[in-house]
């Protein structure tokens, strides 16, 4: 249907009051419900729909849950050994890059290390230029990387940079003598400074500085 030009717009406004009806309305000056609105808008007339133009009070929405905090969130994660002593794993995301191994939870937009989240949890916020470490890698072999999901407290502590590669490096160490070896062997000194970034003279450096 066509839709006339010049609707007068007042008589819009009179027959939607009369009728209260945007269809009816529509309908009966042959115009399109936006006309309609329009004429209504321009007019200052609220749209209601119902018979004696008032808007209904919108319902108060029920409140929103609160959100889980950080720590309702991790603990259920975490599966607790039996052993007094045994690593309590990380059962949430596990970045599996070459570098990872490490557990991750996302909160509040950012995505934390596992075994970082732990120790907040536990003592509050990291000091600046420390990072949290494990004290249990030990009890797993050599290239395994398990221990990296490990989140008990009293598994973590705190180091600098160069004090995870001193602990790296004697670590190594002894996995080198348990081998049979005497020292660390060259491809063992380039394998740890590939992965802490730095070259092999410079991680030597380190392990002869004194702690
Ligand atoms: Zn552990």
């Amino acid at each position: 249907m066509a839709v006339p030009r010049n609707l007068d717009h007042a008589a819009i406004v009179a027959h939607y009051k009369e009728t209260q009806g945007m269809g009816a309305t529509a309908f009966h000056f042959g115009c399109s419900r936006a006309t309609v609105l329009h004429a209504l808008r321009k007019f200052g007339v609220p749209r209601t729909g119902k018979p004696g133009g008032v808007r209904k009070p919108k319902k108060p929405k029920p409140p929103k849950p609160p959100k889980p905090t950080l720590e309702e969130k991790f603990w259920p994660l975490v599966q607790k050994s039996d052993d007094p002593d045994g690593c309590w794993l990380w059962q949430g995301g596990v970045d599996n890059s070459k570098k990872g191994g490490y557990g991750y939870i996302s909160f509040d937009g950012r995505r934390l290390k596992a075994h970082q989240a732990a120790w907040e949890l536990t003592h509050g916020p990291i000091p600046e230029g420390q990072q949290v470490l494990h004290n249990c890698d030990v009890r797993y072999p050599p290239g395994d990387r398990t221990n990296r999901r490990c989140v008990r407290p009293d598994h973590l502590f705190l180091g600098t940079h160069a004090d995870n590669i001193r602990d790296k490096v004697q670590k190594g160490r002894q996995e080198s003598r348990a081998a049979g070896w005497r020292t660390l062997s060259p491809a063992r000194i380039e394998h740890l400074a590939r992965h802490f970034n730095i070259s092999p003279a410079e991680l030597l450096a380190l392990i002869d500085s004194p702690t």
